[in-house]
This record gives structure tokens, C-alpha cells and sequence, in this order.
């Protein structure tokens, strides 16, 4: 047992982010400005898409990206159970009402029977999670949306960068959502993307993240703009600062890497436990490109004398930190009361909950923390096996 303690996660950051951040705090500039809008430009041409609004957050991506497309009291969103907090909160702030769909077992990405049950004329948006970075069957949800006049918002906080088919997460739906959170795969601290092909839902949730203000800080106070301004909507307060811009662009050049060191990590874990019956690892199918945020295996319980809480309690013990992503909605008392849901609507969601744990996979790991943690998955389970 090696003494070392490998955290479930650490953000990869050098000292280019922090060469590039000390170059904003000396320019004199530190909100919104020319980091903001390169970071925009170069993310769009990295996922293929034409607009890119950068925000404070995933969670504001995934707010101003609903409110363009009209959401509001009366309307239905569709959300996986399994997820977390933010793709369904968003929906509350427009009054409209998530309606949550159980996933499927392999890639726990949302069920699509499960979805096709949950359509009504009322769904107006369908928010699929591309859980972990494993894309979504996006041509079946793109179909159900067409067929029910709804539109595909995609939450794509794991999925950068990531593919469907030969195409690029980030121009596939009408808006994609980025998170760029410390634990996501690109990362400025806290931060977000909005990307779409459609300019005027972009000049939209741009005015958005500025209080719906028509010219942003940038325009307004320099030479090439003026002191005027006009409120057009009653917006929010959502835009990126040049400083997380900054640890953004640096990140962008990495993201190819990370990706490679994500992706072997992922191929190791799955040699390495390929003759373990008791769990059953992540796959990537044939026709996706996995952006590996999460590694996620799934205990066969029956096969273990332990719960999964006692199985993460048991690598902490052998100086491996592990998660799980995520406790399903239907089972916070939140949900549980307002809609008086049962973990036995959403079954899929509720037994895998109490089987999945997430291990460590991070370009900063390297081969021997891979091995640590490998090391350390076999001998619980050789201790504890039935
Ligand atoms: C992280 C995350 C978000 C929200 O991102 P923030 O940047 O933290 O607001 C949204 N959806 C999912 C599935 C996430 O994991």
C-alpha cells in the first residue's frame, strides 16, 4: 500500500494560467474585455460552432440559454434525474417546470423511452446531460424534439471536448452549455459557455449576462464606444471577467492533452479491471468521442459483502479519494416534496445510485497514482468479495 494520498480530483492549472492571469492584473483590465472575446472566438472555432457567450458559470449558460428560447410559467423542460443540481434549478428561475426522465444503465445518459413517455404539448425544451462526457444519442432526441416542437439545449458541462457521430459537441443543438467549474475539464476557476449558430439568439444572451444592457463595458468605455447605454430586458449578471478568460485560454491550447491523459487513464482503469466480476466499467461507444470527465464503475453488489458508501470508505483507507456523481434528483427532499416523487418512479436512477462510485481520472495524475489507484480498487475487492 503506497503511502500517498491521491485526491479524487485536481485541476491542472501551471504556471502559463498563472503567467497569463498576472498579464490581466497588470493590464488594467480586468472584466469583461479583448481575453473575454478572444476566449469566445477561439472556443466557437474549437467546437465548431459560430457564437460563443462566455459566463460566470455552467449554471448561467444553462439559464440565459432557456431564457432565449422563450421558457417560461407553463412550459415543461425535460431534465435527466441524473444529474446535478444546476440543470434543473435553471428551469425554476423561469417558473417553468422540470419534468424529470430516468436513465439507462450503461452510459446513464437519460432513457429515451423514458423520454419519449415524458414529451407533452407542453415540453418546450429538452435538456439531455452528456453524463461524464458520453454523448447523448442526439439524432433520437433531435427526432422527438422536431416531432413535438421542442427545442435541445444541451448541458454539456462533462463534454469538452467531445463528439457525436462526426460531430462536435457545441454545434449540434440549437444552444450548448459549457461549465468550466475547478473540477471540469476546462477550467478558469469558475466559469461558463453558451454556444449556438444562431446570431441573434447570441446577441440575446450576450446582452443577458449584462443586465440586458445593449453595449457591454468594453464598448462603452473605451475609444471606440461612449458613456451611452440602454436596457433593452431586465437582465442578469452573468459575464466572464478577463481573468478567468485568461486561465481559459491557456486551457483551450492544454485541452488536446488533457483529453490524451483523460482518455489513457480511462483505457488503463478498464484493462486493469477487466477480470473483476465485481464491477463493471465505463464504456465509450463506437460512434462517440468520451471527453472522460467522470470514470465511473458500478459495484455488483451482489458479488460484495460492503455498501458503495462502505467501498469509498475502504479506497479512503487505502489513500485513494473517490465520488459520486450524482444523487438523482427525484431522491432530494426538495423534489421529493414539490412533486411528491418516489425513488421507485425513476428505478433505473435509484439502483444505480447505490451501486456507482467515481475514481480519480485527471491529466495531473500520473502513472503511479494511476497505479495507487488501481492497486487500491483490487484490494477492496478481493477483500470483500462474496
Ligand atoms: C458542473 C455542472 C453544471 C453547472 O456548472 P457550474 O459552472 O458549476 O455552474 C451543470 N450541469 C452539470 C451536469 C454539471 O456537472
Amino acid at each position: 500500500m503506497s503511502g500517498k494520498w491521491v485526491p479524487f480530483h485536481a485541476p491542472s492549472i501551471g504556471e502559463e494560467e498563472i503567467a497569463a492571469v498576472s498579464q490581466v492584473l497588470r493590464s488594467g483590465w480586468l472584466t469583461s474585455g479583448s481575453k473575454v472575446k478572444e476566449f469566445e472566438s477561439l472556443f466557437a472555432e474549437q467546437v465548431g460552432a459560430k457564437h460563443a457567450v462566455a459566463t460566470n458559470s455552467g449554471t448561467a449558460a444553462l439559464h440565459i440559454a432557456l431564457e432565449a428560447l422563450g421558457v417560461k410559467e407553463g412550459d415543461e423542460v425535460i431534465v435527466p434525474t441524473m444529474t446535478f443540481a444546476a440543470t434543473a434549478e435553471v428551469v425554476h428561475y423561469l417558473r417553468a417546470t422540470p419534468v424529470l426522465v430516468d436513465c439507462e444503465p450503461v452510459t446513464l445518459n437519460l432513457d429515451l423511452n423514458a423520454l419519449d413517455r415524458a414529451m407533452t404539448r407542453r415540453t418546450k425544451v429538452i435538456m439531455p446531460v452528456h453524463f461524464g462526457g458520453h454523448p447523448c444519442e442526439m439524432d433520437r432526441i433531435q427526432r422527438l424534439a422536431e416531432s413535438h416542437h421542442a427545442t435541445v439545449v444541451e448541458d454539456a458541462a462533462h463534454a469538452f471536448p467531445a463528439c457525436y457521430r462526426d460531430r462536435q459537441v457545441g454545434h449540434i443543438s440549437e444552444v450548448t452549455c459549457f461549465s468550466f467549474y475547478a473540477t471540469k475539464p476546462l477550467t478558469t476557476g469558475e466559469g461558463g459557455m453558451a454556444t449556438t449558430d444562431n446570431a441573434e439568439r447570441a446577441e440575446h444572451m450576450r446582452c443577458m449576462t449584462l443586465h440586458g444592457i445593449t453595449k457591454d463595458a468594453w464598448n462603452r468605455y473605451t475609444a471606440a464606444g461612449s458613456w451611452f447605454y440602454e436596457i433593452q430586458f431586465p437582465g442578469y449578471k452573468y459575464n466572464m471577467t478577463d481573468i478567468a478568460a485568461a486561465i481559459g485560454l491557456v486551457q483551450l491550447q492544454r485541452s488536446g492533452q488533457f483529453l490524451q491523459s483523460r482518455t489513457q487513464i480511462a483505457a488503463m482503469y478498464n484493462e486493469a479491471f477487466a477480470d473483476l466480476a465485481e464491477l463493471q466499467c465505463p464504456i465509450a461507444e463506437p460512434h462517440v468521442g468520451h471527453a472522460w470527465h467522470l470514470y465511473i464503475i458500478q459495484l455488483q453488489l451482489n458479488r460484495l459483502r460492503i455498501s458503495r458508501n462502505q467501498f469509498i470508505e475502504a479506497l479512503k483507507k487505502e489513500h485513494v479519494g473517490a465520488s459520486v456523481h450524482f444523487i438523482p434528483l427525484h431522491l432530494h427532499p426538495y423534489y421529493r416534496k414539490t412533486f411528491g416523487y418516489r425513488p421507485e418512479d425513476f428505478p433505473q436512477a435509484t439502483a444505480l445510485f447505490d451501486r456507482i462510485v467515481s475514481l480519480p481520472i485527471y491529466p495531473s495524475m500520473d502513472e503511479e497514482d494511476v497505479a495507487a489507484v488501481i492497486r487500491a480498487v483490487r484490494t477492496v475487492v478481493a477483500q470483500w468479495r462474496r
